[in-house]
């Protein structure tokens, strides 16, 4: 028996920065854009702080906020998603505070998505080398809390209501960044244009060719899964879905 691939109707991707997405799940999202998913990609922060250039000082941060909103516009039509929504955070700021579970939860309300992508909200180390963002941190519990309770119950966030916001049952939670993945998905078909995205962002590489690290990762996490490039996850599985999408 084959198993099918899950490839959801509609997914959304949840981040702090401008590029965080294209450093870490771009294949998947275009492999799912490529079969058919809707993919909306939520920016949470304006990215204002990306940026050591000591040309200059706090008047840029507007310049900078406009410059990553049209990185992540382009990144985005290369993965082949059309809905980018940025909630406009202060970057280096981020708090997993209620308002903003609730920001989220609209969203999620509205886009009703399958599956909801984001980080994971335990991870503070990654090797001894890097200390993860906590904009990073905040972004993936915010996402994970608004997928579930909260977009779920009727009575959570209840004035959501009024605004014709019904509850909806995210199926499913990936979590990419887990030390303990149990999902691999597929992106040797996608990688090219997962660098494409990524050099998108072009006001935070700079001189620097991300292709080696990049071929690097993908080929770490495919030798975990069986595949020559891959992007892994921890898959929450909240629903099973009668309709599992289309197939490979
Ligand atoms: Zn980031």
């Amino acid at each position: 028996m084959t198993v099918k691939e899950y490839i959801p109707k509609v997914a959304m991707s949840i981040h702090a920065h401008p590029d965080d997405q294209e450093f870490t799940v771009a294949g998947t999202l275009a492999r799912w854009a490529g079969s058919g998913c809707e993919v909306v990609s939520v920016v949470i922060t304006r990215g204002d702080a990306g940026s050591n250039d000591p040309a200059h000082d706090q008047t840029y941060k507007p310049t900078l906020t406009a410059i990553r909103e049209q990185e992540q516009r382009a990144a985005n039509g290369l993965l082949g998603i059309r809905e980018t929504v940025f909630l406009g955070q202060p970057d280096g700021e981020l708090e997993p505070t209620i308002p903003l579970r609730k920001d989220l939860t609209r969203l999620i309300r509205r886009y009703r998505p399958q599956v909801v992508v984001t980080g994971d909200p335990q991870a503070v180390f990654y090797g001894n080398g890097y200390i993860n963002h906590p904009d990073h941190r905040a972004a993936a519990q915010l996402a994970l809390y608004a997928a579930f309770p909260s977009a779920g119950s009727r009575l959570l966030f209840a004035d959501l209501l009024e605004e014709g916001l019904e509850p909806h049952n995210v199926e499913r939670v990936y979590i990419h960044g887990s030390e303990k993945p149990d999902t691999w998905v597929d992106i040797a078909g996608t990688i090219e244009i997962k660098l494409a995205a990524l050099r998108a962002h072009a006001s935070q590489l700079g001189d620097w060719d991300p292709e080696k690290m990049i071929r690097e990762w993908a080929t770490e996490e495919g030798k975990q899964g069986g595949l020559q490039y891959a992007e892994a996850y921890k898959v929450m599985v909240l629903e099973e879905s009668e309709d599992r999408g289309t197939t490979d």
